[in-house]
């Protein structure tokens, strides 16, 4: 068993490659592949950067040429729907590419010829990543993000969610276009870049594959000044502790 663990930016996996044991690098495509071991678990940390397509290879190369058997994409997205909150965390049940559009000859969001529009995520990692992540909440958040900046990015109560999450090559920033999808993909909990290429490649691949993400924005007109905010201040808080919880459980899965 060997963990792939992708983040599309260096603040959402800032403190992961420095805790790993044993660390050696491989550079390939461009992007560094971290190899070692993060508190008990084999695992590849990488970077893919920003996109459908940088997730797709990413995905693609860790299982081809470094030999995970499992995939999990930790980082930060914006609200997908008006009752989530910046400083929640979600977890997807599916992922779908929300500006894939071949109508009218397959219906909106479907893959053509694939026959999906849903791509979806391991149940039993996803269950231990909402575990770990409602242990982040409960034990960890107010000992690792001091009182000010709560304040600052309003985390007083943040809640898990667990639902759709939908990726687009765009960055999403407009309250019109997210209450459109969110009426177009009931259920959907957050909107990124990346997530559902990934789920794409590991379905085809057959590698159980996991998202979460923590809520950096509302995907509104304020968009990127407070991903820009977030992710500098507390993003990798939230992914460190979060992935350490997880690995320490003794992720398994079937
Ligand atoms: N200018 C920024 C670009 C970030 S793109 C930079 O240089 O870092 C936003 C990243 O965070 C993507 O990887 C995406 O997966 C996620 N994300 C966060 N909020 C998002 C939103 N509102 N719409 C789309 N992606 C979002």
């Amino acid at each position: 068993m060997r963990l792939g663990i992708i983040s599309a930016l260096h603040e959402e996996q800032h403190g992961l490659v420095e805790a790993m044991q044993g660390a050696a690098t491989a550079l390939h495509g461009g992007r560094v592949y971290t190899l070692g071991k993060l508190w008990g678990i084999d695992a590849v940390c990488v970077l893919s950067r920003i996109g459908k397509v940088a997730g797709a290879v990413t995905a693609t190369l860790l299982v081809e040429k470094f030999g995970v058997t499992h995939i999990l994409f930790t980082g930060v997205a914006g609200a997908g729907d008006r009752s989530i909150a910046v400083g929640d965390i979600v977890v997807a049940d599916a992922l779908v590419q929300h500006d894939m559009d071949a109508s009218p000859l397959f219906p909106r969001f479907q893959v053509p010829l694939t026959g999906l529009a849903h791509f979806p995520s391991d149940h039993t990692m996803s269950m231990q990543l909402l575990a770990a992540a409602h242990g982040f909440l409960e034990h960890d958040l107010a000992d690792v993000i001091d009182a000010e900046q709560r304040a600052t990015f309003g985390l007083q109560q943040p809640r898990v969610h667990r639902g759709l999450i939908a990726s687009g090559d765009q960055f999403m920033n407009e309250i019109n276009a997210i209450d459109a999808l969110n009426a177009a993909l009931p259920g959907l909990v957050a909107v990124e870049m990346e997530g559902a290429a990934v789920a794409q490649v590991c379905y085809e691949l057959g590698i159980p594959c996991a998202v979460i993400r923590t809520i950096s924005d509302n995907a509104n007109e304020e968009a990127a000044t407070d991903f820009l905010a977030f992710v500098s201040a507390v993003a990798s808080k939230y992914a460190f502790y979060i992935v350490r919880r997880y690995c320490e459980g003794g992720m398994e899965s079937r």
